[in-house]
């Protein structure tokens, strides 16, 4: 396994050197925007101690995550009245992986309607109201 490097985006986000949009934290997880988001109300949930994924994560840490998957998940389905919720996650390059620390991927999905493809920078202020309806349902 390739060692944990501190210069990937998530750990400089987690250092407070670029900015987010944050949803919600606790002590141990922090959830924000995703800025290439491929739903409404695409969102990001990370461990705030190092690991790439979830192959090196620890168990503490990948249920400190899940704890906030969950709570993130149930509140954006109420936030976005979803039929139901996506969860993404990937495991280094070949398995789709682009940033390397940990992080779930909550997508609230509608009946017949496809994500969008990845890559395209989203609307800020779209971005930002989609965080305000999650953390109103929180
Ligand atoms: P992946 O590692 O394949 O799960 O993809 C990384 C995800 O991080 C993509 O969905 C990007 O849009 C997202 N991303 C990259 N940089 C940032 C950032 N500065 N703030 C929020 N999301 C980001």
């Amino acid at each position: 396994m390739t060692a944990y490097d501190d210069q990937n985006i998530f750990a400089k986000i987690l250092r407070g050197e670029i900015p987010n949009v944050t949803v919600y934290e606790d002590d141990d997880t922090l959830c924000f925007m995703d800025i290439m988001p491929r739903t409404d109300g695409h969102c990001l949930v990370i461990p705030k101690t190092p690991c790439r994924n979830v192959l090196d994560a620890s168990d503490a840490q990948l249920a400190s995550v899940m704890a906030t998957v969950k709570k993130v998940a149930n509140a954006a389905k109420v936030a976005f009245e979803a039929d139901g919720i996506t969860l993404q996650q990937f495991n280094e390059a070949a398995g789709g992986q682009e940033v390397f620390h940990l992080h779930f991927h909550i997508h609230p999905r509608h009946e017949g309607v496809l994500m969008r493809p990845p890559g395209k920078m989203g609307d800020m202020d779209a971005i930002k109201a989609h965080a305000d309806a999650i953390r109103a349902a929180l």
